[in-house]
Protein backbone atom coordinates (compact mmCIF):
# COMPACT_ATOMS: atom_id res chain seq x y z
CA UNK A 1 0.00 0.00 0.00
CA UNK A 2 2.87 2.08 0.67
CA UNK A 3 3.81 2.28 -3.12
CA UNK A 4 0.15 4.01 -3.86
CA UNK A 5 2.34 7.30 -2.55
CA UNK A 6 4.81 6.90 -4.58
CA UNK A 7 2.35 6.43 -7.54
CA UNK A 8 0.51 9.95 -6.55
CA UNK A 9 3.89 11.69 -6.66
CA UNK A 10 4.38 10.51 -9.87
CA UNK A 11 0.36 11.68 -11.05
CA UNK A 12 0.36 15.11 -9.33
CA UNK A 13 3.55 15.66 -12.36
CA UNK A 14 1.78 18.15 -14.20
CA UNK A 15 3.87 16.25 -17.40
CA UNK A 16 1.99 13.18 -17.07
CA UNK A 17 -1.84 12.12 -18.46
CA UNK A 18 -4.14 9.45 -17.02
CA UNK A 19 -6.68 7.85 -19.24
CA UNK A 20 -8.25 5.05 -16.84
CA UNK A 21 -10.84 2.84 -18.11
CA UNK A 22 -8.95 2.14 -21.90
CA UNK A 23 -8.60 -1.23 -22.76
CA UNK A 24 -5.19 -1.12 -25.18
CA UNK A 25 -6.16 -3.48 -28.73
CA UNK A 26 -9.93 -3.12 -28.12
CA UNK A 27 -10.37 1.09 -27.34
CA UNK A 28 -7.73 1.80 -29.39
CA UNK A 29 -4.90 -0.17 -31.10
CA UNK A 30 -1.23 -0.21 -30.30
CA UNK A 31 -0.25 0.97 -33.74
CA UNK A 32 -2.27 4.19 -33.03
CA UNK A 33 -0.57 4.40 -30.11
CA UNK A 34 2.53 3.98 -31.39
CA UNK A 35 2.44 6.41 -34.63
CA UNK A 36 1.39 9.05 -32.20
CA UNK A 37 4.00 8.99 -29.25
CA UNK A 38 7.72 8.86 -29.28
CA UNK A 39 7.47 5.84 -27.38
CA UNK A 40 5.40 3.09 -25.91
CA UNK A 41 5.94 1.06 -22.88
CA UNK A 42 3.83 -1.85 -22.32
CA UNK A 43 3.73 -2.38 -18.60
CA UNK A 44 0.59 -4.87 -18.07
CA UNK A 45 1.92 -7.41 -15.59
CA UNK A 46 0.22 -11.11 -16.18
CA UNK A 47 -3.23 -10.99 -14.83
CA UNK A 48 -4.61 -14.24 -16.12
CA UNK A 49 -4.29 -17.40 -14.11
CA UNK A 50 -2.20 -20.20 -15.59
CA UNK A 51 -4.56 -23.18 -16.13
CA UNK A 52 -4.83 -26.13 -14.26
CA UNK A 53 -4.88 -28.82 -17.11
CA UNK A 54 -6.61 -31.38 -14.66
CA UNK A 55 -9.80 -33.45 -14.99
CA UNK A 56 -12.75 -31.53 -12.88
CA UNK A 57 -11.07 -28.10 -12.89
CA UNK A 58 -13.79 -26.23 -14.39
CA UNK A 59 -16.08 -27.14 -11.67
CA UNK A 60 -17.73 -24.67 -9.39
CA UNK A 61 -16.07 -24.43 -6.65
CA UNK A 62 -12.32 -24.26 -8.59
CA UNK A 63 -11.07 -20.70 -8.55
CA UNK A 64 -7.37 -19.09 -9.84
CA UNK A 65 -5.38 -17.44 -8.02
CA UNK A 66 -6.20 -13.94 -9.68
CA UNK A 67 -9.76 -14.27 -9.61
CA UNK A 68 -10.14 -15.10 -6.12
CA UNK A 69 -7.80 -12.47 -5.03
CA UNK A 70 -9.77 -10.31 -7.61
CA UNK A 71 -12.90 -10.86 -5.71
CA UNK A 72 -11.87 -9.79 -2.29
CA UNK A 73 -9.87 -7.06 -3.76
CA UNK A 74 -13.27 -5.68 -5.55
CA UNK A 75 -11.89 -6.21 -9.20
CA UNK A 76 -15.30 -5.34 -11.09
CA UNK A 77 -15.29 -8.79 -13.09
CA UNK A 78 -14.65 -10.91 -10.36
CA UNK A 79 -17.00 -9.10 -7.58
CA UNK A 80 -19.46 -12.01 -8.70
CA UNK A 81 -17.25 -14.78 -7.73
CA UNK A 82 -19.16 -15.32 -4.42
CA UNK A 83 -17.12 -18.74 -3.48
CA UNK A 84 -18.72 -20.93 -0.78
CA UNK A 85 -16.86 -20.81 2.51
CA UNK A 86 -19.24 -22.69 4.10
CA UNK A 87 -17.19 -25.97 3.42
CA UNK A 88 -14.59 -27.38 6.04
CA UNK A 89 -11.27 -27.90 3.90
CA UNK A 90 -9.91 -25.62 1.30
CA UNK A 91 -7.11 -26.43 -0.73
CA UNK A 92 -4.24 -24.44 -2.50
CA UNK A 93 -2.16 -25.69 -4.98
CA UNK A 94 1.51 -24.23 -5.57
CA UNK A 95 4.05 -22.74 -3.16
CA UNK A 96 5.08 -19.73 -4.20
CA UNK A 97 4.14 -16.02 -2.14
CA UNK A 98 0.22 -15.98 -3.87
CA UNK A 99 -0.50 -19.23 -1.93
CA UNK A 100 0.48 -18.19 1.39
CA UNK A 101 -1.53 -14.49 0.34
CA UNK A 102 -4.84 -17.02 0.03
CA UNK A 103 -4.07 -18.77 2.76
CA UNK A 104 -3.91 -16.02 5.18
CA UNK A 105 -7.33 -14.24 4.10
CA UNK A 106 -8.89 -17.80 4.01
CA UNK A 107 -7.40 -17.89 7.47
CA UNK A 108 -8.10 -13.93 8.88
CA UNK A 109 -11.14 -12.96 11.00
CA UNK A 110 -12.47 -9.64 12.02
CA UNK A 111 -9.70 -7.68 13.51
CA UNK A 112 -7.19 -9.24 11.25
CA UNK A 113 -8.75 -7.43 8.26
CA UNK A 114 -8.23 -3.87 9.94
CA UNK A 115 -6.82 -0.85 8.33
CA UNK A 116 -6.85 -2.88 5.35
CA UNK A 117 -9.26 -1.81 2.42
CA UNK A 118 -10.84 -5.28 1.78
CA UNK A 119 -14.11 -4.94 0.00
CA UNK A 120 -17.03 -5.67 2.46
CA UNK A 121 -19.13 -7.75 0.84
CA UNK A 122 -15.71 -10.26 1.10
CA UNK A 123 -15.17 -9.25 4.84
CA UNK A 124 -18.39 -10.53 5.75
CA UNK A 125 -17.94 -13.91 3.85
CA UNK A 126 -14.39 -14.34 5.60
CA UNK A 127 -15.93 -13.50 8.71
CA UNK A 128 -18.32 -15.66 8.46
CA UNK A 129 -16.81 -18.89 6.80
CA UNK A 130 -16.77 -22.53 8.16
CA UNK A 131 -13.26 -23.39 6.76
CA UNK A 132 -11.16 -25.86 9.29
CA UNK A 133 -8.49 -26.96 7.42
CA UNK A 134 -6.83 -24.82 4.50
CA UNK A 135 -4.01 -27.17 2.72
CA UNK A 136 -1.06 -25.64 0.83
CA UNK A 137 0.03 -28.35 -1.63
CA UNK A 138 2.96 -28.11 -3.21
CA UNK A 139 4.14 -30.59 -6.26
CA UNK A 140 7.77 -30.48 -5.16
CA UNK A 141 9.44 -30.37 -1.51
CA UNK A 142 10.62 -27.85 1.20
CA UNK A 143 13.75 -26.88 -0.53
CA UNK A 144 12.16 -26.12 -4.09
CA UNK A 145 9.30 -24.08 -3.01
CA UNK A 146 9.09 -20.62 -3.50
CA UNK A 147 8.29 -18.74 -0.50
CA UNK A 148 9.80 -16.06 1.23
CA UNK A 149 10.21 -15.46 4.96
CA UNK A 150 7.96 -12.48 5.80
CA UNK A 151 4.84 -14.07 3.90
CA UNK A 152 5.81 -17.37 5.18
CA UNK A 153 6.18 -15.97 8.84
CA UNK A 154 2.54 -13.93 8.60
CA UNK A 155 1.02 -17.79 8.99
CA UNK A 156 2.22 -18.11 12.43
CA UNK A 157 0.36 -14.55 13.71
CA UNK A 158 -2.56 -15.39 12.92
CA UNK A 159 -4.96 -15.56 16.07
CA UNK A 160 -7.95 -18.39 14.36
CA UNK A 161 -5.51 -21.11 12.41
CA UNK A 162 -2.29 -22.60 13.72
CA UNK A 163 0.69 -24.14 10.66
CA UNK A 164 1.27 -28.01 10.05
CA UNK A 165 4.40 -28.97 8.58
CA UNK A 166 3.46 -32.80 7.01
CA UNK A 167 6.72 -33.70 6.60
CA UNK A 168 9.20 -35.97 8.31
CA UNK A 169 11.41 -33.65 10.93
CA UNK A 170 14.09 -35.34 10.25
CA UNK A 171 14.61 -34.59 6.20
CA UNK A 172 14.04 -30.68 7.36
CA UNK A 173 16.77 -30.89 9.98
CA UNK A 174 19.00 -33.07 7.13
CA UNK A 175 18.37 -30.45 4.56
CA UNK A 176 19.58 -27.72 7.12
CA UNK A 177 22.90 -29.39 6.50
CA UNK A 178 22.97 -29.22 3.20
CA UNK A 179 26.07 -27.06 1.48
CA UNK A 180 25.32 -24.16 -0.53
CA UNK A 181 22.00 -23.35 1.02
CA UNK A 182 21.11 -20.00 -0.36
CA UNK A 183 19.53 -17.67 2.80
CA UNK A 184 15.61 -17.61 1.88
CA UNK A 185 15.36 -21.23 1.89
CA UNK A 186 17.55 -22.08 5.16
CA UNK A 187 15.19 -19.02 6.56
CA UNK A 188 12.07 -20.64 5.16
CA UNK A 189 13.44 -24.24 6.41
CA UNK A 190 14.60 -23.20 9.89
CA UNK A 191 10.38 -21.90 10.18
CA UNK A 192 9.35 -24.77 8.88
CA UNK A 193 10.93 -26.83 11.62
CA UNK A 194 9.72 -24.49 14.03
CA UNK A 195 6.08 -24.79 13.14
CA UNK A 196 6.47 -28.28 13.03
CA UNK A 197 7.97 -27.90 16.81
CA UNK A 198 5.32 -25.57 17.61
CA UNK A 199 2.78 -26.38 21.08
CA UNK A 200 0.20 -23.41 19.60
CA UNK A 201 -2.78 -25.50 19.89
CA UNK A 202 -5.94 -23.95 17.36
CA UNK A 203 -8.79 -26.12 16.36
CA UNK A 204 -8.22 -24.53 13.10
CA UNK A 205 -4.68 -25.90 11.28
CA UNK A 206 -3.26 -24.58 7.89
CA UNK A 207 -1.41 -27.61 6.76
CA UNK A 208 1.68 -28.02 4.46
CA UNK A 209 1.79 -31.03 2.38
CA UNK A 210 4.82 -31.31 -0.01
CA UNK A 211 5.21 -33.50 -2.58
CA UNK A 212 2.16 -33.78 -4.29
CA UNK A 213 0.43 -33.17 -7.73
CA UNK A 214 -3.33 -32.85 -7.78
CA UNK A 215 -4.47 -35.18 -10.67
CA UNK A 216 -8.29 -34.92 -10.64
CA UNK A 217 -10.82 -32.82 -8.78
CA UNK A 218 -14.17 -34.83 -7.60
CA UNK A 219 -17.62 -33.99 -7.58
CA UNK A 220 -20.81 -33.32 -9.52
CA UNK A 221 -20.55 -30.28 -10.51
CA UNK A 222 -19.15 -28.77 -7.55
CA UNK A 223 -15.73 -29.45 -6.08
CA UNK A 224 -15.79 -31.95 -3.34
CA UNK A 225 -12.48 -33.50 -3.31
CA UNK A 226 -9.12 -33.80 -5.06
CA UNK A 227 -6.90 -36.59 -6.07
CA UNK A 228 -3.46 -36.32 -5.32
CA UNK A 229 -0.74 -38.27 -6.75
CA UNK A 230 2.75 -38.86 -4.51
CA UNK A 231 5.98 -37.61 -6.04
CA UNK A 232 9.29 -38.55 -5.80
CA UNK A 233 12.34 -36.03 -6.73
CA UNK A 234 15.06 -37.76 -9.06
CA UNK A 235 18.11 -36.10 -10.38
CA UNK A 236 16.22 -33.43 -9.84
CA UNK A 237 13.35 -34.49 -11.90
CA UNK A 238 9.83 -34.74 -10.25
CA UNK A 239 8.19 -38.33 -10.73
CA UNK A 240 5.05 -39.39 -9.96
CA UNK A 241 4.75 -42.39 -7.87
CA UNK A 242 1.65 -45.18 -7.56
CA UNK A 243 0.68 -43.85 -4.39
CA UNK A 244 -2.62 -41.55 -4.11
CA UNK A 245 -4.20 -39.50 -1.35
CA UNK A 246 -7.98 -37.90 -1.41
CA UNK A 247 -9.12 -35.08 0.76
CA UNK A 248 -12.14 -33.74 0.97
CA UNK A 249 -12.07 -29.94 -0.23
CA UNK A 250 -15.31 -27.81 -0.86
CA UNK A 251 -13.00 -24.60 -2.34
CA UNK A 252 -9.75 -25.65 -4.20
CA UNK A 253 -7.73 -22.27 -5.45
CA UNK A 254 -5.02 -22.68 -8.19
CA UNK A 255 -1.96 -20.43 -7.46
CA UNK A 256 0.77 -21.37 -9.92
CA UNK A 257 1.57 -18.58 -11.46
CA UNK A 258 0.02 -16.22 -14.33
CA UNK A 259 -0.20 -15.71 -17.90
CA UNK A 260 0.01 -12.46 -19.74
CA UNK A 261 -3.29 -10.64 -21.34
CA UNK A 262 -2.63 -11.19 -25.04
CA UNK A 263 -2.87 -7.56 -26.98
CA UNK A 264 -4.16 -7.26 -30.58
CA UNK A 265 -0.83 -6.86 -32.96
CA UNK A 266 1.37 -8.44 -30.08
CA UNK A 267 3.25 -11.66 -29.50
CA UNK A 268 3.47 -13.48 -26.90
CA UNK A 269 5.86 -16.00 -25.80
CA UNK A 270 4.78 -19.58 -26.40
CA UNK A 271 3.97 -20.29 -22.49
CA UNK A 272 1.79 -17.23 -23.06
CA UNK A 273 3.77 -15.33 -20.21
CA UNK A 274 5.32 -12.70 -21.69
CA UNK A 275 5.56 -10.38 -24.80
CA UNK A 276 8.21 -11.54 -27.23
CA UNK A 277 10.91 -9.27 -26.66
CA UNK A 278 14.61 -8.58 -26.84
CA UNK A 279 16.15 -6.64 -23.82
CA UNK A 280 13.07 -4.94 -23.07
CA UNK A 281 12.59 -4.00 -26.91
CA UNK A 282 9.15 -5.50 -28.97
CA UNK A 283 9.23 -3.54 -32.20
CA UNK A 284 9.23 0.21 -33.92
CA UNK A 285 9.12 2.44 -30.85
CA UNK A 286 6.87 -0.37 -28.99
CA UNK A 287 9.37 -1.33 -25.36
CA UNK A 288 7.73 -3.97 -22.62
CA UNK A 289 8.73 -3.98 -18.82
CA UNK A 290 7.87 -5.52 -15.62
CA UNK A 291 5.58 -9.27 -15.68
CA UNK A 292 4.79 -8.50 -19.34
CA UNK A 293 8.91 -8.97 -19.82
CA UNK A 294 9.61 -11.86 -18.17
CA UNK A 295 7.67 -14.22 -16.46
CA UNK A 296 5.52 -13.57 -13.22
CA UNK A 297 8.41 -13.88 -11.28
CA UNK A 298 9.09 -10.92 -8.48
CA UNK A 299 7.54 -7.75 -6.61
CA UNK A 300 7.74 -3.78 -7.67
CA UNK A 301 11.17 -3.67 -6.18
CA UNK A 302 12.65 -6.54 -7.82
CA UNK A 303 11.12 -4.84 -11.48
CA UNK A 304 12.38 -1.56 -10.78
CA UNK A 305 16.19 -2.06 -12.14
CA UNK A 306 15.06 -3.61 -15.49
CA UNK A 307 12.37 -0.86 -16.00
CA UNK A 308 15.39 1.91 -15.38
CA UNK A 309 17.33 -0.06 -18.22
CA UNK A 310 14.27 0.49 -20.25
CA UNK A 311 13.97 3.83 -19.35
CA UNK A 312 17.52 4.69 -19.73
CA UNK A 313 17.69 2.60 -23.73
CA UNK A 314 14.46 4.72 -24.60
CA UNK A 315 16.23 8.15 -23.88
CA UNK A 316 19.39 7.03 -25.57
CA UNK A 317 17.20 5.71 -28.69
CA UNK A 318 14.31 7.65 -29.20
CA UNK A 319 14.41 11.11 -30.62
CA UNK A 320 11.28 12.97 -30.14
CA UNK A 321 8.76 13.55 -33.48
CA UNK A 322 8.16 18.12 -32.56
CA UNK A 323 5.47 16.93 -35.02
CA UNK A 324 2.96 14.94 -32.95
CA UNK A 325 0.32 16.19 -31.23
CA UNK A 326 0.15 16.42 -27.18
CA UNK A 327 -3.39 15.18 -26.88
CA UNK A 328 -4.21 12.93 -29.89
CA UNK A 329 -5.52 10.08 -27.73
CA UNK A 330 -7.62 12.08 -25.75
CA UNK A 331 -8.98 13.25 -29.13
CA UNK A 332 -9.27 10.20 -30.55
CA UNK A 333 -10.97 8.89 -27.60
CA UNK A 334 -13.96 11.81 -27.80
CA UNK A 335 -14.54 11.10 -30.88
CA UNK A 336 -14.72 7.63 -30.62
CA UNK A 337 -17.05 8.27 -27.47
CA UNK A 338 -15.11 6.11 -25.48
CA UNK A 339 -15.68 7.50 -21.68
CA UNK A 340 -12.02 7.37 -20.00
CA UNK A 341 -11.19 8.42 -16.62
CA UNK A 342 -9.01 11.11 -16.70
CA UNK A 343 -6.70 12.03 -14.09
CA UNK A 344 -8.99 14.51 -12.20
CA UNK A 345 -11.98 11.63 -12.08
CA UNK A 346 -9.56 9.32 -10.28
CA UNK A 347 -8.34 12.08 -7.44
CA UNK A 348 -12.16 11.91 -7.07
CA UNK A 349 -12.91 8.55 -6.74
CA UNK A 350 -10.36 8.33 -4.66
CA UNK A 351 -11.06 10.84 -1.85
CA UNK A 352 -14.46 9.24 -2.48
CA UNK A 353 -13.29 5.67 -1.24
CA UNK A 354 -11.23 7.08 1.80
CA UNK A 355 -14.01 9.59 2.93
CA UNK A 356 -16.76 6.48 2.49
CA UNK A 357 -14.62 4.03 4.53
CA UNK A 358 -15.99 2.31 7.43
CA UNK A 359 -14.55 3.47 11.24
CA UNK A 360 -11.85 0.37 11.00
CA UNK A 361 -10.89 0.42 7.50
CA UNK A 362 -8.35 2.91 4.83
CA UNK A 363 -11.26 2.58 2.29
CA UNK A 364 -14.77 1.67 0.59
CA UNK A 365 -13.82 0.37 -3.01
CA UNK A 366 -15.99 0.97 -5.92
CA UNK A 367 -16.58 -2.22 -7.36
CA UNK A 368 -18.00 -1.80 -10.60
CA UNK A 369 -18.01 0.90 -13.12
CA UNK A 370 -21.42 1.67 -13.30
CA UNK A 371 -21.16 3.00 -9.84
CA UNK A 372 -17.66 5.15 -10.78
CA UNK A 373 -19.84 6.16 -13.67
CA UNK A 374 -23.00 7.48 -12.17
CA UNK A 375 -20.21 9.17 -8.95
CA UNK A 376 -18.61 10.79 -11.93
CA UNK A 377 -21.68 12.36 -13.56
CA UNK A 378 -23.44 13.41 -9.62
P1 LIG B 1 5.59 -18.54 -7.96
O1 LIG B 1 6.40 -17.96 -6.87
O2 LIG B 1 6.24 -18.78 -9.27
O3 LIG B 1 4.96 -19.91 -7.43
C1 LIG B 1 4.18 -20.72 -8.24
C2 LIG B 1 4.07 -22.09 -7.59
O4 LIG B 1 3.16 -22.88 -8.37
C3 LIG B 1 5.39 -22.86 -7.53
O5 LIG B 1 5.47 -23.52 -6.30
C4 LIG B 1 5.24 -23.87 -8.68
O6 LIG B 1 5.94 -25.08 -8.48
C5 LIG B 1 3.75 -24.16 -8.60
N1 LIG B 1 3.21 -24.72 -9.82
C6 LIG B 1 3.33 -24.25 -11.08
N2 LIG B 1 2.66 -25.05 -11.94
C7 LIG B 1 2.10 -26.04 -11.20
C8 LIG B 1 1.27 -27.14 -11.49
N3 LIG B 1 0.89 -27.39 -12.74
N4 LIG B 1 0.87 -27.96 -10.49
C9 LIG B 1 1.25 -27.71 -9.21
N5 LIG B 1 2.03 -26.67 -8.86
C10 LIG B 1 2.44 -25.83 -9.83
O7 LIG B 1 4.33 -17.64 -8.32
P2 LIG B 1 3.27 -16.80 -7.44
O8 LIG B 1 3.05 -17.38 -6.11
O9 LIG B 1 2.13 -16.62 -8.38
O10 LIG B 1 3.99 -15.40 -7.25
C11 LIG B 1 4.40 -14.61 -8.36
C12 LIG B 1 5.48 -13.62 -7.90
O11 LIG B 1 4.90 -12.61 -7.09
C13 LIG B 1 6.57 -14.29 -7.08
O12 LIG B 1 7.82 -13.73 -7.41
C14 LIG B 1 6.17 -13.93 -5.67
O13 LIG B 1 7.26 -13.92 -4.75
C15 LIG B 1 5.59 -12.54 -5.87
N6 LIG B 1 4.67 -12.22 -4.76
C16 LIG B 1 5.18 -11.60 -3.68
C17 LIG B 1 4.36 -11.30 -2.63
C18 LIG B 1 4.94 -10.60 -1.44
O14 LIG B 1 6.13 -10.33 -1.42
N7 LIG B 1 4.14 -10.34 -0.42
C19 LIG B 1 3.01 -11.64 -2.65
C20 LIG B 1 2.52 -12.30 -3.77
C21 LIG B 1 3.37 -12.59 -4.83
P3 LIG B 1 7.38 -25.32 -9.17
O15 LIG B 1 8.35 -24.52 -8.37
O16 LIG B 1 7.53 -26.79 -9.04
O17 LIG B 1 7.26 -24.84 -10.59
Amino acid sequence: KNIIRLFSKILDNEKVNFYGNISVGKDVDIDFLSENYDAVIIASGADCDKKLFINGAEKKGVYGSSEFVGWYNGIPKYKQLNPDLNVSNAIIIGNGNVALDCARLLAKQNSEFYNSDITNYSFKKLNNSAIKKIFILGRRGPLESKFTIAELRELGNLNGFSPEVDYPLDSLKNMLLLPDLDTRTKKNLQLLIEYKNSKKQTNKKIIFKFLYSPTEILGETKAKSIKLVKNIIEDNQLKPTDNYEEIDAGIIISAIGYETNQIANLTLDKSKSYFQNEDGHIKKNIYVTGWAANTSVGVIGSNKTPANIIANKISKSVRPNQKLPDDALKIYLKNNNKRFISKKDWVRIDKKEIENADKNFIRDKFVDLDSIASFLNS
